[in-house]
């Protein structure tokens, strides 16, 4: 298929692009570049510099690229500054996935995966989460992409327009050409590593006394290969009802676990601060994605964390400047 990749320049976008050519599609990537990196898109791919708000722009890059599919990963993401930049969120997130949407079906593009969140269940009410479990945003962030989802499930049904949402939990690790590198840098495991390499910002553990084995967060932290290939198997199954699949590994791991692997990872000892709990953060997050396992066979390669550690690890002595240079 000829797929657009919107945000393809990003983090799990570029990730999803490899994978994509390496199940044998034709990619092109459309991105603004706001947070993403040029050299992030392969060398073979063709790159649209563009906004998703701009609709003639979305139309004319897949009229370029003979577009049968979409996969819509551009947006912006961080939970805290969406509390306070709402309207940035909104108009980015919303607005762009409505003015994309105007594009693919003026053109008659009616197959779209979208990049949706844990963060549209809000703090749950038992775990593992499955994808009937109410949503409740807490953050605008996670706001956009539920309205977003709302919207998909109408457009299939006036449209027939076809859809997968994928809710991503904590994505993580590197493709051996793909790695992590936001900036600034608010996850925990790449903040670790850059720790780890002796230029990062000091890592404080936000939360110690959390009703968890440790007193620390629990995440479920899924392998950026494994989510990018959630990807090809969604874009194989898509219909007018639209489906919605929770992408995790199940576990899920403490703060206190992750520093602990990275530490064994990187041989070194990553000095972090003990601070209270960071605004938000619900106790424990972690997937059900039995849904996925059972409707389109996709089970994770790379469940542990130290497997998913040893890939960004390794991607980062490789780059040690990230994708700029
Ligand atoms: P990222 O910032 O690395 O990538 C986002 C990309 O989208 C960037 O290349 C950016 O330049 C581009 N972009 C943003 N707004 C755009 C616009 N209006 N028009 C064109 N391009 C635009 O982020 P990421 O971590 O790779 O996240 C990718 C997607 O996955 C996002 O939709 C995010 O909400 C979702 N997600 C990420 C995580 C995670 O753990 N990183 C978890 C859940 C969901
Ligand atoms: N975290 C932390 N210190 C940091 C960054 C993150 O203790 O500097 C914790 C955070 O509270 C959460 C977990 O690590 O419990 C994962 O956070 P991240 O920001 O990576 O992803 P999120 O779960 O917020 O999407």
């Amino acid at each position: 298929m000829n797929v657009l990749v919107t945000g393809g320049a990003g983090y799990i976008g570029s990730a999803v692009a490899r994978v994509l050519v390496q199940e044998g599609h034709s990619v092109a990537v459309y991105d603004s570049l706001v947070t993403g990196h040029r050299a992030a898109v392969a060398r073979d791919m063709r790159l649209f510099e563009g906004d998703t708000r701009d609709t003639s722009a979305v139309r004319a890059a897949l009229q370029e690229h003979r577009a049968e599919a979409v996969v819509h990963l551009a947006a912006i993401s961080q939970v805290g500054t969406s509390v306070l930049e709402p309207r940035a969120y909104f108009d980015n997130n919303v607005r762009g996935a409505l003015s994309l949407l105007d594009a693919m079906l003026d053109l008659g593009v009616r197959d779209l995966v979208f990049s949706s969140t844990a963060a549209v269940y809000g703090e749950p009410d038992r775990c593992p989460i499955l994808e009937d479990a109410p949503t409740r945003p807490v953050s605008p962030y996670g706001e956009t992409k539920r309205m977003i989802e709302q919207v998909l499930a109408r457009y299939g049904h006036a449209y027939g327009l076809r859809h997968t949402s994928l809710r991503y939990f904590n994505a993580a690790g590197a493709l051996p050409d793909a790695g992590e590198d936001h900036r600034p840098e608010t996850h925990l495991i790449p903040r670790l590593l850059l720790l780890a390499q002796g230029r990062g910002e000091p890592v404080t553990v936000f939360g110690t006394d959390y009703p968890t084995r440790d007193g620390t967060c629990v995440r479920d932290y899924i392998h950026v290969a494994d989510l990018a290939r959630a990807h090809t198997l969604a874009l194989g199954a898509l219909s007018a009802e639209g489906r919605v699949y929770n992408l995790g590994c199940g576990g899920g791991f403490t703060v206190g676990e992750v520093l602990a692997a990275a530490r064994t990872v990187t041989g070194q000892p990553i000095p972090v601060a003990y601070g209270p709990r960071r605004d938000g953060d619900p106790a424990e997050l972690v997937a059900s994605s039995e849904r996925i396992t059972a409707e389109l066979g996709w089970v994770p390669r790379h469940p542990g964390i130290e497997d998913i550690l040893a890939s960004a690890w390794d991607w980062m002595q490789r780059n040690p400047h990230g994708w700029q240079g």
